[in-house]
């Protein structure tokens, strides 16, 4: 009972303290360290600084005596601090390389992983049980339903479907600029984000540390309270409408009615299964349609689920796969994310958010910002980086899938089924950005050609003999034999400046 139990700044929730899932003794200390090192390793956002070393801090002073926080250099050094060479436990955490540095200590006792739905026992047995290396999404999350009785009516699905996607992809309503939804919770801020703020400022002035983006105000909960005022708020007022417009972009309603809860689910202090279920027991009490609970259950059981599993069962060397050998270095307007650089207006406005918030819903992230880097043969891993440090919910466990195999199509389709990329014609359906942008998303080449339907054509034509192979990408392929203009639209893209 007196072994130290050490919590990892992700792993703030009451599940990583709870003796009654294989956490630590009632009575057992509790460790945290602040580690200045992490923060010089990558230049990341401020918000996202800002908001794990608040919902640290803020941890902390809730556990009031019974936590030792020690700020050091580095883990080791804190560790060595806190408990010298005596005995620790821990649950599982949450990267690769904190998984082999807890694992090469023989003072560190490792819990299993807490956080998730599917341990990672299960997960391999499931995946090793199709006996290919593609997996996907789909299936797994057809037996998540099943095996936790997630939207279930006897053996089968609710409402006789498992997948609603065809109800869920619509385009924004023509004619309004927002969804005309409640906002999401706001917290409001402590002197523990005052702290922190002077802190980052100290650093930054002393050059320790360098950040990019703006932090103030902080928009993402950093206490289980204000998590579940954050999830308490989704789902009686904003999760109606997820399912139809979940793939939909507005200029002026940012957030539409997604929940910004992947922080809070990130930094553990919200339990997937806890966001599920009220979810799921909204649409059992006729409030929201199931097309929206199924929408959300499905990001949640389905694929932050996939994504924390594939990260692990595809190991430590998934990260470097280059399927498509893209290796141009991303472009210095975009590390600093500057919006203006190219004048179009979908990114523009994508990249002004992710300076301002440290946030966008997927469909920016994939197919917009993602979508560029794919096009434009930016390295798969520089991307990776990029997004994980630009994001405020952004680990390497979410991110390395995410972008490697989803976005950047970097693992040949170990994943998905085929690239996430479009021409301009996409973006234009499911936004208003087009109408107000320099260049018209039908042309693709001259001066008012889409740079992302230029790009697209591009994409293709350069990998043609892979995506001939992929029966989801034929169909496009073949659309550049059609292409008149192809000759002119390569050379026009050859010589692309920004
Ligand atoms: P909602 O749309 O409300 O969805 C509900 C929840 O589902 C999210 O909070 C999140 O926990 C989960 N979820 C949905 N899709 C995914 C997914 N693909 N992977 C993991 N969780 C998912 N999500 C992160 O949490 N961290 C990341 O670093 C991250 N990087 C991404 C990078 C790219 C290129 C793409 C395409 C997606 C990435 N995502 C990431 C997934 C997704 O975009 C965000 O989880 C979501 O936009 C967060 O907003 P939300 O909480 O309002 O989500
Ligand atoms: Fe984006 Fe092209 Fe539309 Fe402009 S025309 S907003 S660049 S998709």
């Amino acid at each position: 009972s007196g072994t130290p139990h050490w919590l990892f700044g992700d792993q703030l929730g009451p599940h990583f303290v709870d003796p009654a899932r294989g956490g630590p003794h009632r009575d057992a200390p509790l460790l945290m360290i602040e580690a200045r090192s992490v923060l010089r390793r990558r230049r990341f956002h401020r918000a996202k600084a800002h908001l794990v070393l608040s919902a640290m801090r803020h941890r902390a002073a809730e556990l009031g005596d019974r936590v030792r926080y020690v700020k050091a250099d580095t883990y080791r050094q804190g560790l060595r601090e806190a408990v010298g060479e005596g005995r620790v436990t821990v649950h599982h955490p949450t990267s690769h390389a904190a998984h082999a540095f807890v694992r090469s200590l023989p003072s560190v006792r490792v819990l299993p992983a807490r956080g998730f739905l599917v341990t990672h026992d299960e997960f391999r047995t499931w995946a090793d049980d199709r006996g290919t290396k593609h997996l996907r999404q789909e299936d797994f999350y057809r037996w998540v339903r099943g095996t936790h009785d997630l939207l279930m009516e006897g053996d089968g699905p609710a409402g006789g479907r498992w997948n609603l996607d065809h109800d869920n992809r619509q385009p924004p309503p023509r004619g309004s600029s927002d969804l005309g939804v409640p906002a999401p919770y706001h917290p409001r801020e402590s002197e523990i984000d005052d702290e922190v703020r002077s802190d980052l400022d100290r650093w930054s002035r002393d050059g320790d540390v360098e950040f990019v983006g703006e932090d103030a105000p902080r928009r993402f909960p950093a206490t289980r309270r204000e998590a579940l005022a954050g999830l308490r708020r989704f789902v009686e007022h904003r999760l109606a409408t997820f399912g139809a417009y979940e793939d939909a972009m507005l200029a002026g309603d940012t957030t539409m009615s997604h929940s910004l809860l992947s922080s809070s689910l990130n930094l553990g202090l919200l339990d997937p299964a806890e966001c599920v279920e009220r979810a799921e027991a909204r649409w059992r009490s006729g409030d929201v349609p199931l097309n929206s609970a199924e929408g959300f259950v499905r990001q949640i059981a389905g694929w932050r689920e996939f994504v924390w599993h594939v990260y692990w069962y595809f190991g430590t060397r998934y990260r470097e796969s280059n399927t498509l050998r893209h290796h141009e270095p991303l472009p210095g307007w975009f590390t600093e994310l500057s919006s203006d650089a190219t004048g179009a207006n979908c990114l523009s406005h994508v990249l002004d958010q992710v300076r301002t918030t440290g946030w966008t819903h997927h469909i920016p992230r994939l197919m917009v910002l993602g979508s560029l880097a794919l096009q434009r043969g930016w390295d798969p891993r520089a991307v990776t980086d990029w997004f994980h440090r630009s994001f405020v919910d952004g680990y390497d466990w979410v991110m390395v899938p995410n972008v490697v195999g989803m976005s950047q199509y970097a693992d040949g389709g170990r994943m998905t089924t085929k690239p996430y990329t479009s021409g301009g014609a996409y973006i234009d359906r499911m936004s208003d950005f087009c109408g107000s942008c320099r260049y018209k998303p039908s042309v693709r080449v001259g001066d008012d050609a889409c740079p992302f339907t230029a790009g697209y054509w591009n994409l293709l034509h350069r990998h043609r003999d892979r995506f001939e192979h992929n029966a989801r990408m034929v169909r496009a392929v073949r659309g550049l034999d059609r292409l008149t203009d192809l000759d002119e639209l390569l050379e026009q893209e050859r010589h692309r400046q920004d």
